[in-house]
């Protein structure tokens, strides 16, 4: 985390006591499941690199280790890693307890969102909790659902799986050109999405994943297997103060409120 998103954590305390408002009308967090930094370019993902070329971004975001799926996405809803989080195992199933800690969702409610929580692989179900409004388990139609959930009026804060490389990579190989392809397809279908959000001002969006992988490898010690892409854009914040950060998963919780809490010590600039 660099000085100047450490700078906001105390603020956030702060201004916690008093009425909240976001300076967003609409926040999407995307997290595209196992996807290597590597993939992304102009001619793989148009839209998200469309995204990066006018917010900032990193290609040297970091996991949690091990890292795997359940266990990083707990890290980024809480910014816990998994000692302190508790959820040091990759499994889950409905009927089980949920995500006892604070998440995301509990600052995005209590600055009046909407929250809505739409994944694509049942295990992610572990982090639902009583902040979330609207949630929904769709291994296929997870992004149309969040899609719809947006549209309506109100204020919208979204977390978004999307599932599809994390069965390509282990059966066709991280980065191969089935890879590549299933991604491509992502990208198209994440664009609509990402267009209404634009098109409404006032939003936030970050795209990011939960690790990645080699050859048909992921969850080991291989460095690759801790990779992954942030991408933050937004109409509301400069984007310099996030080009190039030192990213880990664990830091998007304290990032996010940050940001969704007025800080008078920054300027929001259009
Ligand atoms: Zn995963």
């Amino acid at each position: 985390m660099n000085k100047s998103i450490a700078g906001f954590i105390p603020i956030v305390f702060f201004w916690a006591a008093s009425a909240l408002a976001a300076p967003f009308s609409n926040v999407l967090i995307v997290s595209i499941d196992a996807l290597h930094p590597d993939a992304l370019s102009t001619k793989t993902t148009p839209v998200i690199y469309g995204q990066m070329m006018s917010g900032a971004y990193t290609l040297n975001g970091i996991s949690t280790d091990p890292p795997l799926t359940l266990i990083s996405h707990t890290a980024l809803f809480t910014g816990l890693g998994p000692a302190e989080s508790e959820k040091s195992d990759n499994n889950w199933q409905p009927g089980e307890p949920t995500i006892a800690k604070n998440t995301i969702f509990n600052l995005a409610r209590s600055c009046g969102f909407l929250t809505g929580y739409y994944y694509s692989k049942e295990k992610l179900g572990f982090l639902v909790n009583p902040a979330v409004s609207d949630h929904r388990f769709s291994k296929d139609n997870a992004v149309d659902i969040a899609h719809a959930f947006i549209q309506k009026p109100g204020n919208h804060f979204v977390f978004l799986h999307v599932s599809g490389l994390d069965e390509v990579g282990p059966v066709k190989g991280w980065l191969s050109p089935e890879y590549l392809e299933e991604l491509s397809f992502i990208d198209e279908m994440l664009g609509a999405l990402i267009n209404t959000i634009r098109r409404k001002g006032d939003y936030l969006i970050i795209i990011t994943s939960d690790h990645a992988g080699h050859g048909t490898v992921h969850g080991s010690n291989h460095p690759d297997d801790f990779k992954l892409p942030f991408v933050i854009v937004s109409d509301r914040i400069k984007p310099d103060r996030f080009r190039n950060i030192p990213y880990r998963v664990v830091d998007l919780k304290p990032m996010i409120e940050g940001l969704l809490v007025p800080d008078p010590r920054q300027s929001l600039a259009r």
